[in-house]
């Protein structure tokens, strides 16, 4: 299995250590100089390496529309999902728990989970990264090294100290050992530091018969701490790109 390496890059800010936060007393912190909307760490230079993929650059949480029949369990799943997605943006960096967004294909999880990072980039210059769940888990492949047994920290680092990951189609990879081990071992890293992190996954806890759950895609451990990290927020309805249920 690969054993992603733990090291620390560079330290850039010495107010902050690059967390973004400085100490003001014990029940405060401040956001950091380097993390002003007027830093040369320029709004542009963020929100690039946050890697949003260019299809979903136009997702904002004021485009985000409900969609259903007045009422219905949908519009409500898809109302609490917006309002779940603001919160956090209003909280941060007071969030004990990540979100784990579940519910079939094109009802807007991804869009959810963009427009919410692009949120926390515009408003505090969070650092924030999004990945593709297969993606991620091929760049770590391509960059394992035999002999270290590690992967290469340039992809990890990132991976590791965002302030916030966005980690889109969780369960999408072929669910070998070695990938709910590697997930395991993110994962974990991100939770022992207290690392918020949205997930979108389209596979269910309870699926129909003959259907796989997230725990058969991720594995019981995985499943299990997810539980902890993150709070659930379910979504139903159908898929946006196709209006003809309408
Ligand atoms: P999922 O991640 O649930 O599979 P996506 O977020 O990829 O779905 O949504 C598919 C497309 O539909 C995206 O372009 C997204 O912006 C759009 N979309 C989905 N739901 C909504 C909605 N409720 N309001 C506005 N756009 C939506």
């Amino acid at each position: 299995m690969t054993t992603p390496s733990t090291k620390t890059p560079d330290i850039r800010c010495p107010l902050c250590h690059d967390t973004g936060w400085q100490y003001v007393n014990p029940e405060n912190v401040k956001r950091c100089e380097c993390r002003s909307p007027t830093s040369l760490e320029s709004l542009e230079r963020t929100m690039e390496a946050a890697r949003i993929p260019p299809r979903y650059l136009k997702c904002e949480l004021t485009n985000y529309e409900p969609q259903g029949a007045q009422l219905s369990r949908e519009m409500q799943s898809q109302r609490d999902g917006l309002l779940y997605c603001r919160n956090f943006v209003r909280e941060f960096p007071n969030v004990d728990r990540g979100l784990l967004l579940m519910g079939p294909v094109g009802v807007g999880k991804t869009h959810l989970a963009v427009a919410t990072l692009k949120e926390l980039i515009r408003r505090m210059r969070a650092r924030c990264i999004f990945y593709d769940f297969r993606d991620l888990l091929k760049e770590i492949q391509d960059t394992y090294n035999p002999i270290s047994q590690t992967s290469e920290l340039r992809i990890l680092a990132p991976i590791y100290n965002a302030e916030v990951l966005v980690l889109d189609e969780l369960g999408a990879a072929k669910p070998t050992a070695w990938v709910q081990d590697t997930m395991t071992q993110i994962i974990n890293t991100r939770y022992n530091r207290n690392k918020p992190t949205i997930f979108t996954t389209n596979y269910p806890d309870k699926p129909p018969a003959q259907e796989e759950s997230l725990t058969d895609r991720v594995g019981a451990r995985l499943r299990s701490r997810l539980y902890e990290m993150c709070r659930e927020v379910p979504i139903e309805g159908h898929d946006f790109r196709d209006r003809r249920h309408i």
